[in-house]
């Protein structure tokens, strides 16, 4: 595999990366956007909100599926890119994934534009908690139902942690600890927005680089999208590595059609080898 556009435009750049669900499907979490995506369609906050069934299968469901996320090991298009930052070639990244396997493969810089799957909100005070903490409130309201649903098996996690349960109509949801009110995953879901703070880290990362790559997004959602328009806007090259075609490949410079785990990894390797090449 040759990519030679790809590292001409990204060589000698200070480069800000941008990465989505395609970057952790060689980790085992499925892209449900992706060409071999599961058909589900990913919930909605109004969904949470206003069902109470609806809320009680997610959570039970997430009370299994989140613990798998936490055991989801980075692949090597997450040590790539952790490598180019410790190289000096990356300012930092964005990414629309809430795995955190970016931050386990040793990334510095990183802005979890959607969230992480590890903590946990009150929509009511806003008071947040560590997953870990409501994992043993919500197994001290539920005994036996972990064991019970992992006997069943056929455990699939989707990229918020989504988990195939077979009977979520007994399980009890926990509720804030502080004020009692209503607890969420600390993920921005489809109807949210993402919260302004970081939305500014993030144009400010895209800001202080020479070059925008994003790596295994279909860029459908304008939350990502909008920093691909920032960038080609102000002049920043874009490069996608994307397997599939993006919403923004007629703002890219260079688009690669492939996976981002032999990519990034090729990548890594070009643009460190000329940097120790290159004299001075
Ligand atoms: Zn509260």
């Amino acid at each position: 595999m040759d990519a030679p556009e790809l590292v001409a435009l990204l060589q000698g750049r200070r480069v800000a990366v941008l990465t989505g669900a395609g970057m952790s499907t060689d980790s085992g979490i499925p892209d449900y956007r992706g060409p071999d995506s599961p058909p589900n369609n990913p919930m909605t906050i109004r969904q949470f909100t206003s069902d109470p069934v609806f809320r009680q299968r997610y959570w039970a469901r997430n009370h299994i599926g989140w613990r798998h996320m936490d055991e989801t090991m980075p692949n090597a298009g997450h040590r790539a890119l952790a490598a180019l930052e410790s190289d000096g070639v990356l300012v930092g990244l964005i990414t629309q994934n809430v795995d955190l396997l970016h931050t386990k493969a040793g990334s510095r810089t990183v802005v979890n534009l959607h969230g992480t799957y590890a903590q946990v909100v009150c929509l009511d005070c806003g008071h947040t908690m560590p997953r870990t903490a409501l994992a043993t409130a919500l197994e001290a309201a539920n005994p036996g139902f972990l064991e019970r649903a992992e006997a069943v098996g056929g455990i699939a996690v989707a990229p918020d942690a989504d988990a195939v349960v077979a009977d979520t109509s007994s399980f009890v949801i926990v509720d804030c600890p502080l004020c009692g009110g209503m607890l969420k995953p600390d993920i921005v879901y489809f109807g949210e927005n993402v919260p302004k703070d970081r939305v500014e880290q993030a144009y400010s990362l895209v800001d202080s680089s020479d070059a925008l790559l994003v790596a295994g997004s279909s860029l459908t959602v304008y939350s990502g999208y909008r920093f691909v328009r920032h960038a080609a806007a102000h002049g920043i090259p874009v490069a996608i590595i994307n397997r599939g075609p993006t919403r923004g490949d007629d703002l890219a410079a260079v688009k690669v059609d492939a996976g981002c785990s032999e990519m990034l990894t090729l990548l890594a390797g070009e643009l460190v080898r000329t940097c120790t090449a290159s004299p001075g």
